[in-house]
């Protein structure tokens, strides 16, 4: 029994932790294999994230630059206007983008003005024929029927880290605050965006264990962003260690095996990882990116480079997987399951 989900376990820990810890060649050959089993190989989903209130949240996540109580060089910002969010969408899909995340440094949705502003926003890059994503916090059951039937595609709540590792990292909202907010979003047909980030101090066993959450949830996960920390100035996790593209690798093709059917995201941490670097990444089953000079507050490689890069790689941004004005109805069953990374304020995720 899976006894943070209350479900039986469809991948036993100890079966995880045998792949995690494979020889890493092997690893990567087999979760190629399993990629090219399910996913077309030269396909890559690239998306755009934005913030679309920046700043000042009161959480005390230990990565994020957006924490109100921590000094980071981020300036503040309230809820954009929705022809500004129009604007960029439409920008976004220009540049060959075909998911859209909107991004808001909140706790927790509060219902009224700002959260219709929110579903006015989810209309609009809806009936672009984008892939519209959110990550705004913890939602409420209602609130996340609210943002289905406005067209949301997906949510993106990451876990973060394990359960056992969570409170060494934030204090200010419970491991189970996320599970609630995950079921939610998946009771209401929203694709489900969860992943993790690595560099938060934990173990090779928190990864483990946070990989057997993902996958054993009562259903795996559409879309899981694997994120390095960018270490911003200001925070808890400052000066913290660069994360290895060996630790990358092995997150990323154990993702790949056990949730084949994934989009496996290759998120913030790319602006340091050389081009081959990030080749190998896709070779271990990673499929998407995310596009353009800043991942919410955090640097990001700009769409030119990354352009060039798919390009010398040999692969081809995804064709847009909705039609405009089709995912309202649509959405909760998508044809090639996907989701976004994300996020947690600094480019993590939520
Ligand atoms: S990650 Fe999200 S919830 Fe946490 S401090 Fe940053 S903006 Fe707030």
């Amino acid at each position: 029994m899976n006894v943070l989900t209350g479900t039986a376990s469809r991948i036993d820990r100890a079966e995880i932790a045998s792949i995690y810890h494979s020889p890493l060649l092997d690893l990567i050959g087999r979760a190629n294999a399993v990629h090219r089993a399910h996913h077309d190989p030269t396909d890559v989903q690239v998306c755009v994230l934005l913030s679309i209130k920046t700043g000042g949240c009161p959480e005390d996540c230990a990565y994020c630059s957006q924490a109100a109580r921590y000094n980071t060089n981020v300036d503040p910002q309230g809820l954009m206007k929705l022809e500004d969010v129009t604007a960029a969408a439409q920008k976004a899909k220009a540049s060959g983008a075909t998911r859209f995340c909107m991004g808001a440094a909140w706790r927790e949705v509060r219902s009224g003005p700002q959260f219709d502003r929110v579903l006015e926003m989810i209309r609009t890059v809806n009936s672009e024929g984008l892939e519209v994503c959110c990550t705004l916090g913890m939602v409420t059951p209602e609130q996340a029927v609210a943002m289905k039937e406005a067209g949301l595609y997906a949510y993106n709540h990451n876990l973060d880290t394990s359960a056992a590792h969570y409170d060494q990292v934030i204090h200010t909202r419970t491991y189970e605050d996320r599970l609630k907010t995950l079921d939610a979003v998946r009771n209401a047909g929203i694709s489900v965006c969860c992943g993790g980030i690595l560099g938060l101090g934990e173990t090779d066993e928190d990864r483990i264990d946070l990989l057997t959450t993902l996958a054993n949830l009562p259903e795996p996960p559409e879309s899981v962003p694997v994120n390095a920390l960018v270490a911003v100035d200001g925070t808890p996790l400052e000066g913290s260690p660069k994360v290895s593209v060996w630790s990358m690798l092995r997150m990323i093709a154990t993702a790949r095996i056990i949730m084949p059917n994934a989009m496996v995201r290759l998120s913030a941490g790319r602006l340091e990882m050389p081009e081959s670097e990030q080749a190998l990444c896709f070779l271990a089953g990673a499929n998407s990116i995310f596009a353009g000079d800043k991942l919410l507050t955090t640097p990001n490689p700009s769409v030119d480079r990354d352009s060039a890069m798919l390009a010398t790689l040999g692969l081809t941004p995804r064709v847009s997987s909705v039609s405009s004005q089709a995912t309202a109805s649509s959405c909760s069953s998508p044809s090639n399951p996907a989701g976004a990374s994300c996020c947690d304020g600094q480019g993590q995720a939520h």
